[in-house]
This record gives C-alpha cells, structure tokens and sequence, in this order.
C-alpha cells in the first residue's frame, strides 16, 4: 500500500497488525489524494489530459481527481508556455491553493522557457512559483508526467508534518 511498516504481526498466515508512525500515516494519505488543479496553458496541456484519460489512467496514482477551485486543490501541474501576462494569474492561482500544496513544472516551457527566448515568456515558472518536481521533455509523455508524480510522492512520504521545518522556523522568527 506503500504505508511503510515498522513492525508487525502474523497469525495465522495473516497479517494481524501494523504499527507506523502518525507522521508516515498522515504523509501516506496525502501523497495517494492528489487533487491537480484544472488549467492548461499550451501542448503540454494535451499530454497532461491524455495522462488522465483511460488509457493511461492516472487515478492509478491516487492524482486523478482535477478540481476545477484552486481552494480545492493541492497540486498544480503547470503544463506549457507561460507568457508574462499570465505569470500573476499563475501566482493569484498558486496563492489561493490550501497548503500543504506542490507544484510539477511539465515540459521544456515551464521548465525553463524552452526555445521562446523572447520578451514575452517566462524562462521557468519557478521565477514565481516555488517548483517540486521538474518533468523534462517537449511535449513530455504521460508517462514522464507519472514519473514526476511518483518523485512528487516520494518527497511527500519524507516530509515532516508535526515539526517545523527550518524555513518555517525562519519565517515565524522573521514575523
Ligand atoms: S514544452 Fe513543447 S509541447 Fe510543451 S508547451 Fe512547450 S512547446 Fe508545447
């Protein structure tokens, strides 16, 4: 179920009881509830969508139920192009999002700009918004946006839910 054991207990030939940590728990729910939030801005946005159709099946990875209220969601997949008039509506999106929230740069554009070296476009959209995963490729299969997801997963189970981390610690001494 990719919940970790840390021990458990047999009887007769049938798994009895697991014990785990309530941090490990609460990490497991998470990384198999993955809300994207709903939006495309270019191609990418056609690989994302055939990522979640049957073929490919992307609720197999517990990231398949796209909400279409960033108040609902807690994953954006930033798939194509950004261009500088989008940037603030990216971010008003991003804000508006319930923490704890993750973000996937899909693609070659929102990675990096990809070849639109121009006044118009954004060289990577982590000049706005904090990035998780970057996921290669123009356009990127369905199966690199899993492959990302998956990464996406495992950073998840390694996060501490109930101790600040050292940025947040930052900020509170800041504030
Ligand atoms: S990375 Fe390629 S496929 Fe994706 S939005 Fe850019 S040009 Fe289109």
């Amino acid at each position: 179920m990719g919940l970790i054991q840390i021990g458990r207990r047999e009887k007769d030939g049938e798994l009895d009881v697991i014990t785990t940590t309530i941090e490990k728990a609460v990490n497991w729910a998470r990384k198999g509830s993955l809300w994207p939030m709903t939006f495309g801005l270019a191609c990418c946005a056609i690989e994302m969508i055939a990522a979640v159709s049957s073929r490919y099946d992307m609720d197999r990875f517990g990231a398949g139920v796209f909400r279409a209220s960033p108040r609902q969601s807690d994953l954006m997949i930033v798939a194509g192009t950004v261009c500088r008039r989008m940037a603030p509506v990216i971010r008003k999106i991003y804000d508006q999002m319930p923490e704890p929230k993750y973000v996937i740069a899909m693609g070659s554009c929102a990675t990096s700009g990809n070849i639109y070296d121009s006044y118009s476009v954004v060289q990577g959209v982590d000049r706005f918004v904090p990035v998780d995963i970057y996921v290669p490729g123009c356009p990127p299969t369905p199966e690199a946006l899993f492959d990302g997801v998956l990464k996406l997963q495992e950073r998840i189970m390694q996060k501490r839910v109930f101790v600040k981390q050292p940025e947040q610690v930052k900020k509170a001494v800041k504030a």
